[in-house]
């Protein structure tokens, strides 16, 4: 099944270089260049989903957003500036599925559209987390393990929400910087390391609660509960 993605952004090169990209993975392809356009071609073809960035002309990717959201669950990633976190949580808690920070790469951006359409269509459309006993709260930047809050710089948070996304999943330290970081990550497949040790020990501070990041020699990190089939 070919999936139909929307991608609103008013920026041209970068529309375009969207469209290349996420043409080149399969997928098809609509553009709308304002808020206008946008909710006009939601409105006319029912797309499977929404590449939304926030500033736009016309009719602000928020108001587009919320126009959706009373129609439907179609799922939604939005595009925000680099570090505006206020768009970003008010962008989920709105309803979108998941976003991308500028500058992003677009394989990132693929993989995620990927990973949202799946979650999706398992009727599963909030971020699932399968491991019990831990809860990582994204509007809050929180994360529980067995009752017991973490407390975790940003760089950690997002390590541990992306391997908790999908446990049992290996992980490169490139995918781990390009979460992180966007496209910025030249040299510094290292330093994953030192976040990954941090955060090991915050999460074994309160005793050995089974939940762990596991290294997978030459690949690279993975969740694992243990006791549990996704190890
Ligand atoms: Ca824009």
């Amino acid at each position: 099944m070919i999936n139909t993605l929307l991608v609103v952004e008013d920026e041209e090169q970068l529309r375009k270089m969207l469209v290349q990209h996420l043409e080149a993975d399969g997928f098809r392809v609509l553009t709308a260049s304002d808020g206008q356009e946008a909710v006009e071609a939601y409105r006319n073809f029912g797309p499977d989903l929404v590449i939304l960035d926030i500033m736009l002309p016309l009719i602000p990717g928020m108001e587009v957003l919320k126009k959706i959201r009373s129609v439907d669950n179609t799922p939604v990633i939005i595009l925000t500036a680099r570090g505006d976190e206020i768009d970003r949580l008010l962008g989920l808690e709105l309803g979108a599925d998941d976003y991308m920070s500028k500058p992003f790469s677009p394989r990132e951006l693929s993989a995620r559209v990927r990973a949202v359409l799946r979650r999706s269509r398992g009727g599963d459309d909030k971020v699932p987390n399968q491991v019990k006993g831990l809860s990582v709260d994204l509007l809050r930047q929180e994360v529980m393990l067995k009752d017991q809050l973490l407390s975790l710089t940003t760089t950690e948070f997002k390590i541990i929400a992306l391997l908790s996304e999908h446990p049992g999943q290996v992980f490169s330290r490139l995918q781990i910087l390009e979460r992180i970081y966007g496209d910025i990550y030249e040299g510094y497949e290292r330093t994953i390391d030192t976040h990954i040790n941090n955060l090991r020990r915050k999460m074994e501070a309160n005793g050995d609660t089974g939940i762990k990041v596991k290294t997978v020699y030459g690949a690279g990190y993975k969740l694992v509960e243990e006791g549990s089939s996704n190890v």
